[in-house]
């Protein structure tokens, strides 16, 4: 990082508590909490004064995009009285003055060295502690590290050619000149279209005499509609101030606002158009972001609230192809940093005022006299570079950190940066980060995560010192759990589709990773507090306390999963197992006759097919097939414990299986419990197997090519139809599916001691499916206890079993069993999902790629190669 300019302080060399890298919204309040904890700290900051991003980012127009009146501390009361702000969104000369006045009110500057460049940190293992170098040769030792360096505070290098050959002024947004810079009469480049150009291109096109924007990327953006803080906010925040911040804190982004539940997908036009035309008006990035529910997950809602958008663009500027051109395409709507602006789109409207389309005449270099593009040259004053910033781990990989054993970050982070909760990394004891990777930050209000993350340091700290810890670090196995758990949550969201900085994209060879947490402000709190009130879980802790080891992983379920089974809490069904199986299958019915309907498929029939108590209602699901057939034939059975569940409950799970796997899917409804006991349905199971395997040709499947799945129970009738086959010496069944199946009565396994309450199938209702199927002296036979059988001889096996499902050991069991018989068998894990999620089609999206991979195990029961299988990443 380069060093403003500024009064050269002397060397010094010194123990402290901490050091604070950092004197922005971070370093100032963290050096605040440290000074309330009674610990010598010492802060540094390249720049020559306070401020972080509002010190550097001076260019015309710059101004925060979250309203003033949230983007403000919120733990020092008195601040918050005496601080009036001027306009909605403030601009940042005023948050600069802000955030003097608050390093003044608190004597924060005594304790920083500005102009002051930490280059490396070394962990000492022998001391304990970090030795810390800076610029001007400094040595501090300290305790805590602290990096509160910014998400983006490194700039981007310009990265094209002769960059540095230009004769004329050169500005950077992101490291402005404090005298300003005056732009009459000059002709003036301004490269980049984020959320720094929109905001200077309209200020700079007042001034210039031509203006010439080079655009690689169009941005999604929407007015800012600035002028007086919004009143009923400011009433809100008068009214009730603590439960407005409280509210703010617990919130998704940062913000009090109530979430809608409205989906894109099935709302009417008139309420799409209302609801959009409300948030433009609005003005604020949060509430375009949340038009609908699902715009951020599903590609059709998004393309609503990026179209209307489009509308307004084109609306906006009057030349039909330069409108086109600024109109973003190649992204979802918030994939990439949404802007707000101020006549940004109507500045094009404007004669001296030109849009270079990059995607048609790409730069080819910087001559001295101005850029040269592909189909022209261009002669400028000056050039100012909008394009951007090393994001979220720019800062923290330009010291030079080693931790443990000589661990270097850099090394450690080529892959992608690991951290637990964006907060530590292991190997690196007692260095925290305040808003690093894997954390909310950038996807939020970030002074309201910056406050969290600084609290929660503190109240580290301070436990650490109560209980008489010295280092702090969080476990492998905790850092591998969090990695994975960003990752989950960014995986079912359009995100990690766009090349955006939020994956690391705008830096030539630095990894594509998603680097936020996606998962809310809110969840990510909890989490954090979790991991305290479960003793630091996650963490090794050392010192004269001991050497105590909490290891663990603090959030293991889908994201998604998770969010199902809170909105179920909050229905208050009463318990299946205390209703009448009448009660429960009319509630069943109730809860799918709401869910989306599931993947099209090409033809969906019904029919009867003789069964062995009369006449079995059946389904079959044909698949898009461009030759028309004949397909493989996969005989499903719904779950439903025997007791629920018929032709309708899992038809969006066929469907699925059936687009997926380009194999006809025949849905069997096999006589329920009470009414028909056992050994009934596993008899029906029988049944329909022979019956379609004898008519497989006028079914419009191939000879030869049955295989069975089946979910929960209609897994177990499914495996039992398989021994019952090879006993009776056919048909051939070509395989089995067999997704989180009963193969066992005795409820015994670890999983049911982990699972058996909470996750929707219960210990206490699967005893309720086992009374009404089967009596207790039944529940050994083979019929009803497969895994008990014999296991020879059995088709080809694909097994899956969800983490957080009381059935999962006795899948695994069988799955083990079947590998010990010979038969071949894939175990496929549903890594945190429940009992009941995977079949939650266009509900949980994580069951998606679990879903793939049961096709593929389907297709793989087949010989020939299944024809017509749709591309599984075009399924929700
Ligand atoms: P910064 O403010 O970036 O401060 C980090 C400081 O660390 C810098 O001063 C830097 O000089 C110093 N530093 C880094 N490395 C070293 C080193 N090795 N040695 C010494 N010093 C070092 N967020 C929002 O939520 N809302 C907004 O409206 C918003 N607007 C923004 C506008 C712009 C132009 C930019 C660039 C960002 C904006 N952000 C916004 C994000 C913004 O960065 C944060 O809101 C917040 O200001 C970050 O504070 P910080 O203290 O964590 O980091
Ligand atoms: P940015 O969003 O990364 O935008 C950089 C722009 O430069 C992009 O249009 C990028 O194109 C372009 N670019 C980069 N390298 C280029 C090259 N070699 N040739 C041509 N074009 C190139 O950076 P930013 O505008 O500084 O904003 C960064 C973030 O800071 C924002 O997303 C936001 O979080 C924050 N910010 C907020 C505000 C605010 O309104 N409060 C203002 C400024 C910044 P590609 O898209 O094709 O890469």
């Amino acid at each position: 990082m380069t060093r403003d300019s500024g009064t050269k302080p002397a060397a010094v060399s010194a123990q402290f508590d901490a050091v604070v890298v950092g004197a922005g919204f971070s370093g100032l309040y963290m050096l605040y909490q440290l000074r309330q904890l009674g610990m010598s700290a010492k802060g540094f900051d390249a720049a020559a004064d306070v401020g972080g991003t509002w010190y550097w980012n001076r260019y015309p127009g710059a101004r925060c995009d979250i309203p003033t009146t949230d983007y403000a501390y919120s733990f020092d009361p008195e601040l918050e009285k005496e601080w009036i702000w001027s306009e909605k969104y403030a601009t940042q000369p005023e948050i600069l003055d802000y955030l003097r006045l608050a390093a003044d009110r608190h004597g924060l500057r005594s304790d920083i060295e500005f102009s002051t460049t930490v280059t490396s940190a070394h962990w000492d293992e022998g001391e304990n502690r970090w030795k810390i170098t800076t610029d001007r040769g400094n040595e501090i030792w300290c305790r805590y590290y602290i990096m509160a360096s910014g998400c983006l505070s490194i700039p981007k290098s310009a990265e094209i050619e002769g960059a540095g050959q230009f004769a004329g002024q050169v500005y950077f947004t992101s490291q402005w000149p404090h005298e300003g810079v005056d732009f009459t009469g000059q002709r003036v480049a301004v490269i980049g279209t984020g959320s720094s150009g929109i905001q200077s291109i309209p200020l700079i096109a007042r001034q210039a005499s031509q203006l010439t924007v080079f655009q690689r990327t169009p941005n999604f953006s929407i007015p800012a509609h600035n002028g007086p803080a919004p009143a009923e906010r400011l009433v809100q925040l008068s009214d009730d101030r603590d439960g407005y911040r409280h509210a703010a804190r617990w919130s998704r982004g940062g913000i009090p606002a109530e979430p809608t539940d409205v989906l894109g997908v099935t709302a009417s036009e008139d309420v799409r158009r209302e609801r959009f035309e409300a948030a433009w008006d609005q003005g604020e990035l949060f509430g375009i972001l949340g038009v609908f529910a699902d715009q951020g997950v599903n590609p059709d809602s998004n393309d609503i609230v990026a179209g209307m958008i489009r509308e307004k663009i084109r609306l906006a500027v009057d030349d039909p192809e330069t409108a086109e051109a600024l109109c973003p395409k190649d992204h979802y709507f918030g994939t990439k940093r949404p802007c707000l602006d101020t006549g940004y789109f109507e500045t094009y409207n404007l004669p001296h005022v030109r849009l270079v389309d990059l995607r048609k005449q790409p730069i080819i270099r910087i001559t001295e006299e101005g850029i040269d593009t592909a189909d022209q040259s261009f002669e400028f004053d000056a050039i100012v570079y909008a394009t951007g910033f090393d994001a979220m781990t720019g800062a923290l990989a330009a010291v030079d950190v080693t931790g443990r054993g000589g661990l270097s970050l850099t090394e450690k982070w080529a892959p992608g940066p690991s951290t637990y909760l964006g907060l530590m990394t292991a190997g690196f004891p007692n260095l925290f980060m305040i808003t690093g990777p894997g954390s909310p930050s950038v996807l939020s209000n970030m002074t309201v995560s910056i406050e969290q993350h600084v609290d929660w340091v503190a109240g580290c700290l301070r436990d650490m010192r109560d209980a008489g810890f010295d280092t702090i670090e969080p476990t492998a196995l905790a850092e591998s759990g969090w990695d994975e758990h960003v990752r989950d949550c960014a995986a079912i969201t359009l995100h990690p589709t766009a090349s955006s900085w939020y994956m690391g994209a705008n830096v030539p060879g630095k990894p594509r990773v998603f680097l936020p947490y996606i998962g809310g402000v809110n969840a990510y709190r909890q989490a954090c507090d979790d991991v305290v009130s479960q003793g630091y879980l996650g963490f090794r802790r050392t010192g004269r306390g001991g050497d105590q080891c909490r290891d663990g992983v603090i959030r293991s379920m889908q994201p998604d999963v998770a969010m199902v089974l809170e909105i179920m809490a909050g229905l208050g069904l009463p318990p299946i197992q205390t209703l009448s199986a009448g009660d429960a299958r009319a509630l069943m019915a109730a809860a799918a006759a709401t869910r989306p309907p599931g993947p099209e498929v090409a033809e969906v029939t019904d029919g009867v097919m003789p069964g062995p108590g009369g006449d079995l209602p059946y389904r079959l699901y044909r698949p898009a097939a461009a030759d028309q057939g004949p397909h493989p034939i996969v005989v499903y059975f719904h779950g439903g414990g025997w007791v629920l569940g018929d032709l309708d409950s899992d038809d969006p799970l066929c469907r699925d299986l059936c687009a997926r796997s380009g194999a006809v899917v025949v849905s069997v409804n096999y006589r329920h419990a009470p009414e028909a006991r056992f050994p009934a349905a596993a008899q029906d199971a029988f049944t329909a197997v022979q019956w379609v395997d004898a008519n497989t040709v006028s079914l419009g499947g191939i000879p030869g090519q049955v295989a069975v799945a089946g979910w929960s129970a209609g897994g177990n009738i499914a495996t039992v139809a398989c021994h019952l086959a090879r006993d009776a010496g056919g048909p051939r069944i070509a395989g089995q599916l067999l997704i989180n199946p009963v193969v066992e009565s005795e409820m015994m396994r670890q999983s049911y001691a982990e699972n058996g309450d909470g996750y929707i199938l219960t210990t206490a209702l699967m005893r309720w499916f086992w009374d009404h199927y089967a009596d207790p002296a039944e529940r050994g036979d083979p019929r009803a206890a497969p895994l008990l059988g014999n296991l020879a001889d059995l088709p080809s096996a694909c097994i899956v079993t969800a983490d957080f499902d009381p059935l999962r050991d006795e899948g695994v069991a069988y799955a083990r069993a079947l590998d010990a018989a010979g038969v071949p068998v894939r175990h496929v894990r549903a890594r945190g999902h429940t009992h009941t999620s995977l079949t939650m089609v266009g509900i949980v999206i994580s069951g998606a790629p679990v879903r793939a991979q049961m096709a593929g195990a389907l297709a793989d029961f087949f010989p020939a190669p299944v024809t017509g299988a749709v591309s599984n990443s075009s399924i929700g």
